[in-house]
């Protein structure tokens, strides 16, 4: 038997060099370059990275976010996205079975590149949000209990139904809001990593989902509206709200609706 904590352990460090792989998923994925060829560059300068300079998290620190090559500024998203990855996946281990953990996993890695791809963009490419509602049904049908369900073809089903209304009725808010507003309000992405979302969580997840991602998507306007002074309407990045809501709702907003909703509800 290995100890819990050493598991844990593990984990964490497993998620800390995936958060490694996802930043240069980010990077590479928006210029439509390999994600694994070649491998680890500086941004800057472009020679190749030895052998545990990008040790993740860690690196950044022993560098003092200082390139070791060219001493260009290493940006603070990449041990930041390495310690995110990290201790997002050791919350989802010590929650979930191991064969949903793996689920979970791989939705958490999907939504971090979503994520990091739309701050810099202002968009998500459709390899992750329609590729996520193809992977999310198919994990339905292969694995029916991340749907709640015992048998795979029903499971499936609730899978896409769920993804077809998440998709449709975010689409149909955004349309509505750019006509009263005279312009594109919400970016179509957002509304295809919805369905993505759906496919993976279920149709339940969803409100809890529009509803934290709004609440988060307002404050941090605000913030930021306080900090630059910036016009009311422009256009920020949602896909970053809708990830943190629906990762709230794996670690806890499942279990919270699961008890204060009324059962024929779920
Ligand atoms: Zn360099």
């Amino acid at each position: 038997m290995i100890h819990p904590l050493l598991l844990a352990s593990a984990v964490f460090i497993f998620g800390a060099i995936l958060g490694s792989f996802l930043n240069v998923c980010i990077l590479r994925i928006p210029l439509g370059q390999s994600i694994v060829n070649p491998p680890s560059r500086c941004a800057a300068c472009g020679r190749r990275l030895p052998l545990g300079v990008n040790l993740p998290i860690l690196g950044y620190f022993i560098l003092r976010g200082r390139a070791h090559c060219c001493g260009a500024h290493l940006d603070s998203r990449y041990p930041l996205v390495e310690a995110g990855t990290a201790t997002a996946l050791t919350a989802l281990w010590l929650l979930y079975p191991h064969h949903l953990f793996a689920i979970y996993a791989l939705l958490v890695a999907g939504l971090i590149v979503a994520s990091g791809i739309d701050l810099d963009y202002l968009v998500i490419p459709d390899a992750l949000t329609i590729g996520g509602v193809v992977v999310g049904i198919s994990l339905s049908y292969l694995v029916p209990s991340l749907q709640g369900k015992e048998d795979p073809v029903d499971a499936m089903i609730r899978s896409s139904l769920s993804a077809a209304v998440a998709g449709g009725s975010l689409w149909l808010i955004a349309r509505t809001a750019s006509w009263f507003l005279q312009k594109e309000a919400m970016g179509i992405g957002d509304a295809k990593l919805l369905a993505a979302l759906a496919a993976f969580l279920g149709w339940q997840s969803l409100p809890f989902i529009l509803a934290v991602s709004s609440l988060i998507g307002t404050i941090v306007g605000i913030g930021i509206l306080k900090q630059r002074k910036q016009k009311l309407g422009v256009k920020v990045p949602f896909g970053p709200y809708l990830a943190l809501a629906a990762y709230l709702w794996l670690v806890g907003g499942a279990t919270l609706a699961s008890k204060y909703l009324p059962n024929n509800f779920q």
